[in-house]
């Protein structure tokens, strides 16, 4: 996948909300699991490697919100997080 449109989903997933624009409270590197990428929706095959972010949730409900996403999707997301 491009560069280019990397960094457009990583905008839309921002902009959505679906993953947020903040510094993750942990970052695990490491080999993908199959899970869906946040940010491109492909799978992050065994092949390849991942970040799983971390986010700690307060209020109401607290919790912790993990996301899996390709290395790639990652400096795409850390990119587009400090441009906004
Ligand atoms: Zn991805």
């Amino acid at each position: 996948m491009e560069e280019e449109t990397l960094r457009e989903k990583a905008r839309a997933v921002i902009e959505s909300g679906k993953l947020p624009s903040r510094t993750p409270d942990r970052t695990w590197g490491g080999p993908g699991v199959g899970a869906l990428c946040t940010i491109c929706d492909l799978p992050v095959r065994v092949t390849e490697m991942e970040f799983e972010i971390q986010f700690q949730r307060n209020g109401d409900n607290p919790g912790l919100d993990k996301y899996h996403v390709h290395i790639r999707c990652f400096a795409a997301w850390e990119f587009e997080r400090h441009a906004v």
